[in-house]
């Protein structure tokens, strides 16, 4: 992938909504049950919402029950990155566009076959392309 993308606050703040900017920029997470994607089953590709990038597919998304859209895999591995996350009293991996810093979820052990993991993403971090 090209190089990354440095933005400043300000404009950020004008190309996002107040929503996206505060889960994408601030590391917030959307109330459950409340995001575009959660409930949505049309077939095509997830962007970065803060630049494009491809991350998640329809084809690897699932119903995991917890009001957020799910994924069992990425589109390419490549185009995320993780950090320790230990806000909240809990330690999770923090799962962010590694063009863009966008902060996108959480990636969990509990997911279905074949990978066994669950990208718990925030609706808010991404956009939706049709294929
Ligand atoms: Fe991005």
């Amino acid at each position: 992938m090209a190089g990354k993308i440095e933005k400043s606050d300000a404009e950020w703040r004008k190309q996002l909504s107040p929503e996206q900017y505060r889960v994408t920029r601030e590391k917030g997470t959307e109330r459950p049950f409340t995001g575009a994607y959660w409930d949505f089953n049309e077939n095509g590709v997830y962007k970065c919402v803060g630049c494009g990038a491809e991350l998640f597919s329809s084809e690897h998304k699932f119903d995991a029950g917890c009001g957020w859209p799910s994924y069992f895999k990425p589109l390419a591995a490549d185009n995320l990155e993780n950090d320790t996350d230990k806000s909240h009293g809990m330690t999770r991996v923090e799962v962010h566009c590694k063009k863009c810093g966008a902060h996108m979820g959480h990636l969990f052990d509990d997911g279905p076959a074949p990978t066994g993991q669950r990208y718990c993403i925030n609706s808010a971090s991404l956009k939706f392309e049709k294929k």
